[in-house]
């Protein structure tokens, strides 16, 4: 039998709000002066008492409530004891056994992975190791920190991968966190071990992933690690490791803790927390559909494909003008055929438009290329009043110039080409220029059509529809 992977996560995340966690220093994870976002509570000054941010206990709970976790009425917080020097008390301010959130879990491809726990607690200060000495940087102490644990439901690094995407995805649409993976700001921690059995193996601990991609490489990296080692009946040492980019491999570090190591207890200067059922019923009433739901209601009210539905998951503000377009087409699509409005909407939301993001963001390009002015322009190429490259140009102009489409239109002479006569005049035009052309197509070059049709089109400025310029110019060859 095969050794099978058993693979948990811990995942820290700092929350976005206006302060720290215990005092009223401001959070802010772009400060770039050292030392600045600092106070005597957060720097452990003798004395000093810590004050519990109510924000960070509202965004805790929000995640334990989108991650179907129990909320018990009462919590507390407790002293995780250990020594470093970013850590100015000599002891975290954490939670160990009345976490605000248990029991929860989060559903990856129909499969229910199950949330320990999500506590929260106060993140440390930063150290910055120069040639000859280290300095610390206390801006980051004292910020909240939500820890997340996951029960050991995980068996492969894709999956894990997966799970932390879609946390992270979810973290956003709560607005608890910018959860930037680069910044810091969310942090990923596995748990894994190997068995042929129902035992558990021996656990090791890899810390300090800071990308998704990491995370994957590093879990395939020790599961064959560890199983090679137990091919050859070697022993797995319980320890942490990390990740070493340049080789692509996981070192030791140092043995694992115990939590008694930690010597938790009580934090006295904080009292208990209750939580009232109105408190833990108005943050449910803020929250918002979440990526799961919205998923499957992209796909029964619009029938897009799988790929477009992950497109305006992953990107919110673009799934939710998509839908504000639709919305302005509602009256519309009574009369014209549905689906094809959807995809032509679709389309051209996922190439033209969002092109133009990157000059812009989502709500600016909103505030210029109004929901209702995109709808009238996919109506206009809909009843094929406008070409496709035509409607490109109109929505260029149409972010220029804020501008309806129609106004775009009759100011610049862009209808689309009817009238045959004017067509045959400009295609005479073309064949008396392009005599050598013509003579190609008559020897039976197929791609001399081609040449002089584009300089048909091209005189018409993009007017004239392909498949009535190629009609007209084979009757008139
Ligand atoms: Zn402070």
């Amino acid at each position: 039998m095969e050794y099978k992977p058993t693979i948990g996560l811990e995942i820290h995340v700092e929350l976005k709000t206006k302060s720290k966690m215990f005092c009223s220093c401001q959070n802010d994870p772009n400060e770039k002066k050292a030392n600045y976002n600092i106070c005597p509570v957060c720097t452990a000054q003798p004395g000093t008492l810590p004050v519990i941010n109510k924000e960070a206990v509202r965004k805790t709970v929000k995640t334990g409530l989108a991650l179907n976790c129990n909320i018990p009425e009462i919590s507390k917080f407790d002293r995780k004891n250990y020594f470093y020097p970013d850590l100015p008390k000599g002891y975290q301010i954490s939670q160990y056994d009345k976490p605000f959130c248990k029991q929860g879990y989060l559903e990856i491809d129909d499969k229910k992975i199950r949330i320990t726990r999500v506590h929260l607690e106060e993140d440390t200060g930063r150290l910055v190791h120069e040639k000859n000495s280290s300095l610390v940087d206390f801006n980051r102490a004292g910020i909240p920190l939500m820890e997340m644990v996951t029960e050991p439901d995980l068996r492969t690094a894709k999956e894990a991968r997966k799970f932390a995407e879609e946390l992270r995805l979810i973290l956003r649409y709560l607005g608890v966190s910018y959860a930037d993976m680069e910044k810091g700001q969310m942090r990923i921690e596995v748990n894994i071990s190997l068995s042929k059995d129902k035992n558990m193996g021996t656990k090791v601990e890899i810390k300090n992933l800071n990308s998704f991609k990491i995370v994957e490489q590093a879990i395939d990296y020790e599961i064959k690690r560890q199983r090679e080692l137990l091919e050859e009946k070697k022993k797995i040492i319980q320890e942490t490791r990390g990740w070493d980019e340049k080789k692509g491999i996981t070192i030791s570090q140092r043995k694992k803790e115990e939590a008694h190591d930690y010597r938790y207890l009580p934090e006295p200067d904080l009292p208990t927390v209750h939580l009232d059922k109105k408190f833990i019923q108005d943050i449910q009433g803020e929250i918002p559909e979440l990526p799961g739901a919205k998923r499957i209601r992209l796909a029964y009210e619009y029938n897009l494909d799988k790929n477009t539905i992950e497109i305006f998951t992953f990107n919110k503000d673009l799934g939710e003008y998509f839908e504000k377009v639709m919305s302005e087409l509602s009256n519309w699509l009574k009369q014209a055929h549905y689906q094809k409005l959807v995809n032509l909407a679709v389309n051209y939301i996922t190439t033209d438009f969002w092109s133009l993001f990157g000059k812009a963001s989502i709500s600016e390009l909103e505030s210029k290329i109004t929901p209702e002015n995109f709808a009238e322009l996919i109506t206009l190429i809909y009843k094929e009043e406008i070409s496709s490259k035509i409607a490109k140009q109109i929505l260029k102009e149409m972010f220029e110039t804020k501008a309806d489409p129609s106004h775009i239109i009759e100011e610049k002479g862009l209808t689309q080409l009817t009238d045959t006569g004017e067509i045959e005049n400009i295609i005479k035009q073309v064949i008396s220029k392009n005599p050598k052309a013509v003579e190609d197509y008559r020897k039976g070059k197929e791609n001399a059509l081609q040449f002089l049709a584009g300089q048909v089109i091209s005189a018409t400025r993009d007017r004239a529809k392909p498949e009535t310029v190629q009609q007209l110019l084979k009757k008139l060859l």
